[in-house]
């Protein structure tokens, strides 16, 4: 990353600024982000394979953006980030102002910038799509700004006045961060609870290193930390402490961002057989528990020819997972096409860069077992598309007869998670839709008992951060609100 002295004096973004009409800016290419290589990726889980845009390819990125008048991008943007500001600020160099403008709407912009699915959220949006040019790297850019800002050092967090009134959040994922990042800067104590023994939720058990560093999370608990707010590791709320005793400890407010962790199989004959697991399990045993290593008292499978069943991100994860395993014959194995895929476009093109197979349209219907009860092979249905179903996407149909056996010795199942089902079991009164989903008044997060409020996928089943994040937000404007006004009125 080039010095701030490199910025400041470079000549480059002078003659780039106010110098080009808008047919120029149309003419500049959008800018590639450069990668590892992706022979050498697969021999590591650590270091990341998006190496991040340079100064001045972010600078050039941002004069492509054409200031629309009524910039759609942002409400592509499920926190509605200003856009256009926060480039504005790349364009003139100001990238700790544009890292502010991002923190305006954004608990976690290195995050975003790093997973959120912009493709389908801002940068689908772009005007640029009208003119059949690819969109602006909003997401790259996202992740220089906040990269550079956290690099700079110079972003320190100011603690507000305290106003002693403590509040409690069950799980440290991105609602729970984001929630505890904006009560704390409201002056509440924030105390965060968090089962496991990392803090981070999805972004540290679930998302590997290779594309969403620890170190990049840390920083963001680093900040919290330093705004007051205090962490509770291998601690479970409604267990460890049930639910009815955080008031007798003072807490004066809960919010639950629990999540979804809560695997999904498919109910298929031979699912028990060993060697096949979830990827919940897959996922956090390596990233979380080392397992991964091959000094490791409690190795995770490695095996040569992995099955991994599901299309989404974290089906995605866990393939490219299993490659960097060892794994050398690594598939996705998906019962619609791969236009049905919910995993974002880069991590499936990434996955297919570093040798994962991809057999769509195909889904398995039993797994067979050697005589130690390991799995040694699946029976895959071959699919075709039927009419749309009420997700909107055409059906999987099953080909009659179109049945065939693929030798595997490591299945993970990514078929999907429902919400932890501790809290919404333990809280009397508490609404919990059929799903296991907490139900709360959307605007203000508030649940049907007063004073507990939930937000992320405990509320949503299986979202996106974002999503998590600004429903953290909400969630802390509604509950600072309730508690100040009480304290006034008392
Ligand atoms: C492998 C994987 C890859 C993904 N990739 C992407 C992606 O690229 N882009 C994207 O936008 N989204 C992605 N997602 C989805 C995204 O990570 C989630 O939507 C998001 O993390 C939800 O945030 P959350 O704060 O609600 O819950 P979580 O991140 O799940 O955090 C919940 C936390 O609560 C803790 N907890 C649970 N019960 C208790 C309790 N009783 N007491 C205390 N603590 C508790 C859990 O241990 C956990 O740490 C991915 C998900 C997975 C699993």
């Amino acid at each position: 990353m080039s010095t701030e002295n490199s910025c400041r004096d470079a000549s480059w973004r002078a003659e780039l600024r106010g110098a080009m009409n808008a047919k120029e800016r149309a003419a500049i290419p959008r800018v590639k982000m450069p990668e590892l290589d992706a022979a050498y990726r697969v021999t590591t889980c650590s270091e990341e394979v998006n190496q991040g845009i340079s100064e001045e390819q972010a600078v050039l990125e941002a004069t492509r953006c054409m200031d629309c008048p009524d910039p759609q991008c942002v409400s592509g943007c499920p926190v509605h980030i200003d856009i256009p500001g926060f480039i504005k600020n790349i364009q003139r160099g100001d990238f700790s102002a544009a890292a502010a403008t991002l923190r305006l709407s954004s608990a976690l912009p290195a995050v975003c910038g790093r997973v959120c699915p912009q493709e389908k959220q801002c940068e689908s949006r772009c005007i640029y799509h009208k003119m059949k040019k690819e969109p602006v790297a909003i997401g790259y850019l996202e992740r220089f700004a906040a990269d550079t800002d956290r690099l700079s050092g110079k972003t320190a967090a100011t603690k507000a006045e305290p106003n002693g009134i403590k509040v409690a959040v069950a799980g440290s994922g991105p609602a729970g961060l984001s929630f505890a990042g904006d009560m704390a800067q409201r002056g509440f104590e924030v105390t965060v609870f968090e089962a496991l023994h990392e803090i981070g939720g999805v972004l540290k058990y679930g998302i590997p290193e290779f594309r969403l560093p620890n170190e990049i999370v840390d920083s963001e608990i680093e900040t919290l930390k330093a705004l007051g707010v205090t962490f509770v590791k291998d601690c479970i709320i409604g267990k460890t402490i049930p639910c009815e005793e955080l008031a007798g400890m003072g807490f004066k407010g809960l919010f639950v961002a629990s999540g979804a962790g809560l695997p999904r199989f498919m109910g298929i004959p031979g699912e028990n057989l060993i060697g096949i697991m979830s990827s919940n399990e897959y996922l956090t045993r390596v990233n979380l528990m080392g397992a991964g290593r091959n000094d490791s008292d409690t190795p995770v499978c490695h095996g040569k020819t992995a099955a991994i069943i599901g299309g989404g991100n974290t089906a995605m994860d866990s393939v490219r997972t299993a490659r960097r395993m060892g794994a050398e014959r690594a598939m996705v194995i998906y019962r619609r096409s791969e236009e049905e895929m919910p995993a974002r476009i880069e991590e499936v093109r990434h996955a297919k860069e570093e040798g994962v197979e991809f057999l769509t349209l195909h889904n398995p219907v039993e797994y067979l077992g050697d005589e130690r009860g390991h799995v040694r092979a699946m029976r895959v249905q071959r699919m075709e598309l039927g009419e749309p179903d009420e997700s909107g996407r055409r059906a999987p149909v099953a080909i009659e007869g179109a049945i065939e056996e693929i030798p595997v010795d490591m299945v993970v199942v990514s078929v999907g998670v429902s919400p932890n089902p501790l809290i919404p079991d333990s809280v009397a009164g508490l609404n919990v839709s059929r799903r296991g989903t907490i139900e709360v008044n959307e605007s203000t997060m508030e649940s049907s008992v007063a004073g507990l409020y939930a937000g992320g996928d405990i509320v949503r089943g299986g979202a996106t951060v974002i999503l998590a994040m600004g429903d953290g937000k909400r969630a802390a404007a509604a509950m600072a609100e309730s508690l100040l006004s009480r304290l006034t009125t008392a």
